[in-house]
């Protein structure tokens, strides 16, 4: 540490993740500089559900009232089944969630988080954000200082700091340093998620109820639910990927054509093949993760995010576990001395969780796309169910 000056940290990226951590470490008395590979901070149109575990440690940074308006909170959600629409399961949401979780249940627009984290990141002398800045690698030094190495357009240059958080999402260089798994490692789920926004006034009344919506359908289920005050609504459609290869190594935001995307559909209840058919815009994800690692550190460097444990989204949990992740940091850190042990701490109170919700989101999606007597049964499974015990069955997750 330099003397008489803040501890210097360095977060490689500007994602949800790499904010929110940099406001956390700001707050434990960090200068904080974040490099972002990127020369624009890309605000792509996609919806995030924020569950109460997410929402309750954005409320510590007013992130929840910047939102205002634009976070909405759904009523209930709504298990249907895809070949006729039957509802199979209704659970509150909105105060019920609240009361149950102490937190509430939200849903925004990617775009309009980012921008509420960069408001408060601005108002943040301690931080300061770097684009076009491409975090290439790094090497601790004797003294357990850090020296990263930067690539800004043309120019190759070196930094030091006290502390290097890579939230470098999942193809991360720095975990690809910690020789941890590096971009070619990650696992094809063989799932493709469609994402588009739509506008309401295109859908029927249904469709547009201030509720999220899953659908389940054989080999494929869909998420919507009502974004910007329910002016539109946010639309994803995960199929098992029958053009793998086409999609593989195109990353994400592949446009898509209606009527293909139409095809997986086919079968399913009116009102959804109209929403397909109302859609302007498919965006196409192939979905990878990785198997759950129970190290994330080495030293003065660590992980967070996607970059420590990228997940199918089919718990809605990626940029809800990287907002635990940054409080996790931040307490180890004002508990602990030295970083190294501070981050030891870290990876000891994250991991397991985290890994759990990998495993979880994994089992997931073969919950929601079995087919034949096997759907019978669950949709069966479902209903006797009820709300109480499918809510209880999120208090592990949603719970403080
Ligand atoms: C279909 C789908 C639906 C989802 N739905 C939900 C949901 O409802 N709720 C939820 O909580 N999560 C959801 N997620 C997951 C969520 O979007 C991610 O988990 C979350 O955004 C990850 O945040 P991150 O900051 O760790 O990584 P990212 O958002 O990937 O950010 C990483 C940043 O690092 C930058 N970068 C990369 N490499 C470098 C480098 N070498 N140097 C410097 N910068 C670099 C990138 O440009 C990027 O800006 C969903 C994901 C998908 C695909």
């Amino acid at each position: 540490m330099s003397m008489g000056s803040h501890r210097q940290a360095v977060v490689a990226g500007a994602g949800i993740g790499g904010l929110i951590a940099a406001l956390h470490l700001a707050r434990a008395g960090f200068d904080v500089t974040i490099h972002e590979r990127s020369p624009v901070l890309e605000e792509f149109g996609a919806g995030l559900q924020l569950s109460p575990n997410a929402s309750r440690i954005l409320g510590q940074f007013g992130i929840v009232e910047t939102l205002g308006g634009l976070a909405l909170e759904p009523e209930a959600l709504v298990v249907r089944r895809a070949r006729d629409g039957n509802t199979l399961l209704r659970m509150e949401l909105g105060d019920t969630a609240r009361r149950r979780w102490g937190a509430p249940y939200l849903v925004a627009h990617r775009g309009d988080l980012l921008r509420a984290l960069l408001d408060r990141v601005a108002q943040e002398p301690a931080i300061s954000i770097v684009l076009d800045s491409q975090v290439r690698g790094f090497a601790v030094d004797a003294d357990e200082r850090v020296r990263i190495g930067l690539k800004r357009g043309y120019v190759s240059l070196e930094v030091g700091a006290d502390l290097l958080v890579g939230a470098d999402g999942l193809r991360s260089a720095v975990r690809d340093r910690l020789g941890l798994g590096g971009p070619k490692d990650i696992v094809f789920s063989g799932n493709v998620a469609w994402r588009a926004l739509i506008d309401a006034a295109r859908l029927p009344p249904s469709l547009r109820k201030r509720e999220t919506h899953l659908w389940l359908g054989p080999r494929a289920h869909l998420v919507h639910y009502p974004l910007r005050g329910g002016t539109v609504i946010n639309a994803v459609l995960v199929v098992e990927d029958h053009r793998r290869d086409a999609l593989k190594d195109a990353g994400w935001n592949n446009p898509g054509d209606p009527s293909v995307i139409g095809f997986e559909v086919a079968d399913w209840a009116p009102e959804i093949r109209e929403m397909i058919a109302a859609a302007e815009d498919w965006r196409g994800w192939p979905l990878f993760d990785r198997p759950p690692s129970p190290r994330w550190s080495s030293g003065p460097v660590t992980l967070l995010g996607d970059a420590a444990h990228p997940m199918a989204p089919f718990l809605a949990q990626g940029a809800a576990q990287a907002v635990e992740d940054a409080q996790a940091l931040a307490v180890s850190l004002a508990t602990h001395e030295r970083i190294p042990d501070a981050l030891q701490a870290y990876e000891r109170a994250r991991a397991p969780r985290a890994g759990r919700v990998q495993t979880e989101a994994r089992k997931q999606a073969g919950f929601y796309h079995v087919r034949g007597p096997v759907a019978l049964a669950r949709d069966l499974g479902l209903r006797v169910m009820g709300p109480n015990r499918m809510a209880a069955r999120y208090d592990w997750l949603y719970g403080a």
